[in-house]
């Protein structure tokens, strides 16, 4: 068991944000298999098979690998390719894209910006006002439910400081 991790350089941070870098077995640690052989190795989950294609709920729908935030249940649409798809990231820049000539297409992978976790991919048959599809696998997402306003918000009670008894003694 010789892993020794001597990677643990950090280039400039794109961005704002830094750059999420780990070595093949740590991934491997942190994930599933099934999240590891897509999210790391550019897989693709089964159409209908997902945690998400049929999701509802709302939410931000975060990469399982880093926490990033990536993409709003806002946006979330069904296709009916059986993936979750989306027509726009949460904010500019959250994802990368790239050239993917695999499979004999031409097809643009989407990349998690802060990780380089494979998504899935972006085609320009979506929906308005974008026009965009992302077309990504759910075992690359990890959706945060949106929680709702708990009762009586506002209320916070400030324990205010005591000690500040004024005793005069009379003379
Ligand atoms: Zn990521």
């Amino acid at each position: 068991m010789s892993s020794t991790g001597s990677d643990a350089e950090r280039g400039a941070p794109a961005g704002d944000r830094e750059k999420v870098v780990l070595s093949e077995a740590e991934w491997k640690q942190r994930l599933t298999p099934e999240q590891y052989r897509i999210a790391r190795k550019a897989g693709t989950e089964r159409a209908f098979t997902g945690a998400y294609w049929d999701e509802k709920r709302a939410g931000t729908y975060t990469c399982v690998c880093c926490g990033t935030p990536l993409f709003s249940s806002y946006t979330k649409y069904d296709s009916g390719t059986g993936w979750p798809s989306f027509w726009n990231t949460v904010e500019p820049g959250a994802v990368d894209e790239r050239d993917d000539r695999s499979l004999f297409m031409r097809r643009t992978e989407v990349v998690c910006a802060v990780c380089d976790a494979h998504l899935g991919h972006v085609f320009p048959d979506g929906p308005r006002p974008t026009g965009r599809r992302y077309c990504i696998n759910s075992a690359s997402l990890e959706l945060v439910p949106e929680e709702k306003s708990p009762e009586g918000e506002g209320a916070r009670k400030e324990s205010a400081p005591d000690g500040g008894t004024e005793g005069q003694g009379s003379g």
